[in-house]
């Protein structure tokens, strides 16, 4: 019996556990359940794992091996776990049913017991009844931080003149803010009767027919976000912590982030992490050694330093909308989505994914650029502490990209390169490795 409906775990592997401080224990053949995804999820996922497979194998002599376990959510859930509806029945379905249908609970119950997990991206189903899949994996499994790190690889052609200058790593809050998805349609009775609440018991001026969305930030989020960063600041040796919000405006809520941030490594970092005030006022603006600068911009100035200042900057921390638009805005500057990757993580769970969605109209062409989901996959080696492979991986990468070994999204940057397809680029890179 494996307590699951409907997939069934591999025969062989271990799981991986985590220690009383959290911390993962990796077994040398840990089970890991991957998500295909749909669009062109199924055929970046295939490569990458054949990329991953090849760079295991030869950074540990055989010794180590992922034992990849299926599991399933969209269109392929669908298929198995909703067989007997027609579309037009699912349509009618109760929202949390449906989701249930395309994000079973086997699935949810699967990435927890296994501590990581990858997925290619998810189409968000018919019927409306909920917004995204990634973001319901997100709030079940409380993956409280998106981390997505932006750097350039080397030969990947960039809008910008320097992109080798950014390397920054992005922790966006991934529960709460605007996306917790409190929303009242316009004209619609709640719509109205919070309006009339505001209005009547609150002094405010609203219009009566306008949408209410609902922005909740709190300690408890904010607090274990920016804990994070600090300490994948100091692992990875990154010496600045930057706190990016629009506090200026939104005082109880953006603000508030602000000050929970500093609050926050003033309590728990007091040895180790300075605040900028203090690195201008008594170091000479020189961070010393071992310490970590925390600081904290507008939002809106962000934009323009990531842009003109980026070497200045190393681990962000913002809440989910800041977060979610500067991310696509960095790995714009450094080459594009078709590289970008992510990881979901929590203190139970860690879900790496591909951070584009599905492109439908490129699936089932061996076209597109794998890539975003093989830097998710050499972050999560990177988070397994198996380094070696995520590096081999990483070179193996850049060789292939020195060769102009380039899918067509790349190639078509550069002059005279024919571009290859998503598998003879997986190819590529394991003749590379
Ligand atoms: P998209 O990222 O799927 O595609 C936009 C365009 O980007 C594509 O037409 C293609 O030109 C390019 N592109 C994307 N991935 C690429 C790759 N790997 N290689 C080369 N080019 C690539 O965005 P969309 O069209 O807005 O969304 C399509 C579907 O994906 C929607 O259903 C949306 O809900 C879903 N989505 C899912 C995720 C996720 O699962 N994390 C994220 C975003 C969108």
């Amino acid at each position: 019996m494996s307590g699951y409906d409907k997939i069934t775990p591999p025969k062989t592997g271990e799981k991986i556990t985590k220690d009383d401080s959290g911390k993962n224990i990796v077994p040398d053949k840990p089970i890991i359940p991957y998500i295909a995804g749909d669009g062109i999820g199924p055929e970046i996922m295939d490569a990458m794992k054949k990329v991953v497979d090849a760079a295991v194998k030869k950074a540990y002599n055989g010794k180590k091996e992922i034992i990849w376990f299926e599991i399933f959510a969209g269109d392929k859930a669908r298929k198995i776990y909703a067989a007997e509806y027609s579309d037009e029945q699912l349509s009618e379905l109760d929202p949390a049913v449906l989701r249930d249908l395309y994000l079973p609970k086997d699935t949810l119950n699967a990435i927890v017991d296994h501590v990581i997990a990858i997925k290619g991206p998810l189409t968000t189903p018919i019927g409306g009844g909920f917004r995204s899949l990634n973001v319901a994996i997100r709030q079940k499994l409380d993956l409280y931080s998106c981390i997505r790190p932006a750097k350039h690889i080397k030969g990947v052609p960039a809008p910008v003149k320097h992109p080798e200058n950014v390397n920054m790593v992005i922790f966006r809050e991934n529960i709460e803010d605007v996306y917790s998805g409190i929303e009242f349609e316009p004209e619609s009775a709640d719509a109205k009767k919070l309006i009339t609440f505001l209005n009547d018991k609150l002094g405010k001026n609203i219009t009566m027919e306008s949408g209410i969305g609902i922005k909740p930030m709190s300690w408890a989020n904010t607090s274990r976000l920016v804990r994070m960063a600090i300490n994948y600041a100091f692992e990875k040796g990154f010496d600045k912590v930057t706190l990016v919000h629009k506090g200026n405006i939104m005082k109880f809520t953006e603000g508030k982030f602000k000050d929970w941030g500093y609050k926050l490594a003033a309590e728990e970092f007091a040895d180790s992490v300075i605040t900028e005030k203090e690195v201008y006022d008594k170091f000479d603006g020189k961070i010393p050694e071992g310490k970590v600068m925390i600081s904290d911009r507008i939002a809106d100035s962000m934009f323009q330093q990531i842009l003109l200042r980026p070497a200045e900057y190393g681990v962000l921390a913002l809440p989910n909308l800041n977060g979610d638009y500067i991310s696509d805005a960095l790995a714009a500057q450094v080459g594009g989505l078709g590289f970008a990757p992510g990881a979901n993580v929590g203190d139970k769970a860690a879900v790496f994914e591909a951070t584009h969605g599905t492109a439908p109209k490129h699936a089932g062409l061996n076209k597109v650029n794998p890539g975003s989901v093989i830097y998710s996959a050499i972050m999560m080696l990177d988070y397994m502490d198996w380094t070696e492979a995520a590096e081999i991986i990483n070179s193996g990468v850049e060789k292939a990209i020195a060769q102009r070994k380039v899918t067509y999204d790349i190639a078509r940057q550069l002059s005279d390169v024919e571009p290859i397809g998503t598998s003879e680029f997986a190819e590529a890179i394991i003749t590379n490795l």
